[in-house]
């Protein structure tokens, strides 16, 4: 159960996979106004007092192996058992985010990396101590483990996770093979972390001149910053020159998502799943009828997403729409700028129908930094909410640049935040965690407030369509993006599942095909 428990536990850093606008020319984290950084040492108060905790954690790990044949024993024992497991599962995790957050402040910094590095060390090594754990427990009977939980009541936080543990019983190994597979998870991560160190840091970014002079470094936050540009050339610019640098490294991109779904299939096989696809909802307890009805469903819809595109061709005015354009502003004369002062009263406001503890805590994020806001040089793009750190509070990471998406992003972050404080503040460790399938629910909630709120408030009936539209495209996003995103790792996954190769080439071939069927380039 372990390495599933910190799997999980990683796994609540909830990620909003677009990179957020900023500014091109970025700032030194040095220059930002510490009220709007996030405060890391609530977690831990330097990087020494991290190091020492980190190896008194490690000097814990052999007493796990004392429980090791006697689980069967007694009620007490496994109880004994599954507390320490559960208690050095939340230190790792929390020792695990603050190294992570400390290297996504800046990914230039190695310190940083190398910590991280040694927290997916010390995860391996732990989870191979303890790998014998779940083994040992379908080992025993059914009807007997349910007797110890009846029995004990310390046992009952864990009626869960021993559940999943027989319900995925067929999916279980020897203990020698668990362990195998255990320590196996150190060379799981490393297609990721190449490609995150890759597009945030050292990839050569374009640098393009815009039609007004402007010089526009083309880095991940510069790309969503100009792709927005009012001038059409300039976007089409833009455009060819990042898909243009990103293209010279085809073969490099490929080989690192070819990696991913070797990984992928790895585990799948050695724990006997029918698929890639099988494995990855197992966990979840998804039926695969679900993925595969959410593609077909949208598919059918498509004609819904085809009429935003005439619309949104129809706004521009412009006589056959590019992808260039999707980014584009609709409604030309309103510049809507949303200072982050005016963002954090916007939704505390539009929060309102949460209640006043809600509020409040929302309002505490703000005063007690858990919230990272601006780009700034180095700093991993996009957005995540994190609340790896049970005994501390959420944290959120933003790259916060003043446009109206930004505060939606801002409104749908504090969603996840809020539902892992309520959650961590209310379960006990074992049952904190919430699966990722329901994950989104607390955070569209608060992009739907917010989108109330600010209609509620708009007179302008310009700056309403804006807002308007940009809801549209939030929606575009969430349904449409992201279920072409499914279509398509389902489609690399069975690409490889049938023994056929992955480069570059095939994978650009793939998407570029699920790409024109999305945005209708046969009906025009
Ligand atoms: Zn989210």
């Amino acid at each position: 159960m372990t390495p599933q428990t910190i799997r999980l536990a990683l796994l609540s850093i909830l990620v909003l996979l677009v990179p957020a606008a900023a500014d091109a020319e970025l700032r030194q984290r040095a220059d930002v106004p510490v009220e709007h950084t996030w405060n890391l040492s609530d977690i831990y108060p330097s990087d020494e007092a991290w190091a020492e905790a980190k190896d008194r954690l490690a000097a814990r790990f052999d007493e796990i192996l004392a429980f090791k044949g006697k689980l069967a024993e007694s009620p007490e024992q496994l109880l004994e058992c599954l507390t320490l497991d559960s208690e050095i599962s939340k230190e790792l995790t929390r020792l695990y985010c603050y190294a992570a957050m400390k290297s996504d402040e800046d990914a230039r910094v190695s310190k940083y990396q190398g910590m991280k590095q040694m927290m997916q060390q010390l995860a391996t090594d732990f989870g191979s101590k303890s790998s014998y754990i779940a083994p040992e427990i379908t080992a025993m009977d059914r009807a007997t483990v349910d007797e110890f939980v009846a029995k004990e009541p310390g046992l009952k936080p864990y009626a869960m996770a021993l559940n999943e543990i027989f319900r995925t019983k067929a999916h279980r190994l020897s203990t020698a093979e668990e362990k195998l597979l255990a320590e196996s998870g150190i060379m799981a991560g490393a297609a990721s972390t190449i490609n995150s160190i890759f597009t945030s840091a050292e990839l050569p970014f374009p640098e393009i001149t815009l039609s007004d002079g402007t010089k526009a470094t083309l880095n991940q936050a510069g790309y969503a910053r100009y792709r927005a540009a009012t001038n059409r050339d300039d976007r089409d610019a833009v455009f060819a020159a990042f898909f243009g640098k990103l293209n010279e490294f085809k073969q490099t991109f490929g080989s690192q998502l070819a990696a991913e779904v070797n990984k992928d299939m790895f585990y799948a096989r050695a724990r006997n799943y029918e698929s890639t696809l099988h494995y990855a909802l197992d966990g979840n307890n998804i039926p695969v009828e679900v993925y595969h009805s959410l593609v077909e469903n949208v598919n059918k819809n498509l004609p819904a997403f085809h009429r935003y595109l005439k619309l949104r061709k129809r706004m521009l005015g412009v006589e056959q729409l590019r992808y260039s354009d999707m980014y584009a502003p609709t409604v030309g004369e309103v510049e809507l700028e949303y200072p982050y002062p005016k963002a954090m009263e916007l939704v505390l406001e539009a929060f309102e129908p949460m209640g006043e503890d809600y509020v409040e805590t929302v309002r505490r994020a703000f005063r007690e930094r858990w919230i990272d806001v601006y780009p700034t040089a180095g700093k991993r793009p996009g957005a995540y909410s994190n609340d790896g750190c049970y005994d501390v509070h959420p944290y959120v990471m933003l790259n916060y640049n003043d446009q109206f998406e930004d505060v939606s992003t801002l409104a749908h972050e504090l969603g996840h935040a809020m539902h892992g404080y309520y959650a961590n503040k209310t379960q006990p460790y074992p049952t904190a965690d919430y699966s990722i399938f329901v994950a989104e629910v607390a955070s569209t909630l608060n992009e739907a407030l917010l989108i109330h709120k600010v209609l509620e408030k708009i007179e302008d009936d310009d700056v309403k369509l804006a807002v308007l539209m940009n809801y549209l495209d939030g929606l575009r996003q969430t349904v449409f993006r992201q279920t072409q995103f499914a279509e398509f790792e389902l489609a690399i996954h069975q690409k490889a599942e049938a023994g056929e190769p992955l480069t570059g080439d095939v994978i650009s071939q793939i998407y570029g095909d699920i790409f024109r069927k999305y945005y209708g380039h046969d009906e025009g």
